[in-house]
């Protein structure tokens, strides 16, 4: 089974863009994920096909409709979870990512203007996503990120396929930082540990690393991490014996 992508948007001709090069654009011709687009305004009733109005209670921009979108996601609602890109949805996560990657695909809604009349959220079934905490012109980058995160983890796409679990957020901490060839640039050198060839010593490096850069720049996130292992049994437990001490 594939994982079948479904992007209902004002501006089909944005897809797959990027997503047609590289891992992404191989792994696309190579069936292992599918890519349709529906062109919002073909479900459009009126004579002007228009897809939006102005805002309830007044303000600036313009409004999607929900008649509109509704006939759109109808039309190729199955059982694939549906989600509407918007600032006022859930942060996406690699956890989510990951469900999703291992589920049969995603239908994904776009959003253009003021974005969609509430109305739509109550009388289906939408998940509402956010990419970020800035404001996009539209809802089509967020598709695009969001069906990048979850290709590269299909089966076959990733070249090896460890590469995909320690990676950043997968064990809720940053990844620790990469080096490669040459050993000295600009007089910098790669840290002795990592051409030790000392394994367990590297992994511990590794792990500081990761925790130590988490810590300064996604404070959040250690946050999070810390309060995680207070509440498994075993952080408890070391909680105790600090509390003893
Ligand atoms: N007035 C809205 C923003 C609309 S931006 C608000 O303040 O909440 C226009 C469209 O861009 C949205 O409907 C949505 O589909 C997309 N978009 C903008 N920012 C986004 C984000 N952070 N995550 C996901 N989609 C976003």
């Amino acid at each position: 089974m594939t994982f079948a992508a479904t992007v209902l948007t004002l501006y089909p001709e944005m897809f797959p863009g990027p997503l047609g090069v590289s891992l992404a654009g191989r792994a696309l011709r190579e069936e292992r994920w599918s890519l349709d687009t529906v062109q919002i305004r073909d479900f459009a009733t009126d004579k002007h096909r228009s897809v939006d109005d102005t805002p309830a209670g007044g303000g600036a921009g313009m409004v999607l409709r929900a008649d509109v979108l509704a006939a759109a996601l109808d039309s190729v609602t199955d059982g694939r979870p549906v989600l509407a890109m918007t600032p006022r949805g859930k942060a996406l996560t690699q956890e989510r990512v990951r469900q999703l990657a291992d589920g049969p695909g995603a239908i994904i809604l776009c959003g253009r203007f003021e974005g969609f009349d509430e109305r739509l959220f109550e009388a289906r079934d939408i998940e509402p996503v956010a990419i970020g905490d800035y404001v996009l012109s539209g809802g089509e980058m967020g598709a695009l990120v969001l069906l990048d995160a979850c290709v590269r983890l299909l089966p076959g796409v990733m070249g090896a396929a460890s590469s995909g679990i320690e990676e950043s957020f997968e064990s809720g901490l940053l990844e620790y930082p990469q080096y490669t060839r040459p050993y000295e640039w600009e007089g910098r050198v790669i840290p002795e540990v990592l051409r030790s060839g000392d394994h367990a010593r590297i992994a511990a490096w590794r792990k500081a690393r990761s925790e130590s850069d988490t810590r300064l720049w996604r404070p959040d996130l250690w946050e999070r991490h810390v309060d995680a292992r207070v509440q498994s049994p075993s952080g408890a437990h070391k909680q105790d014996e600090g509390q003893k001490k």
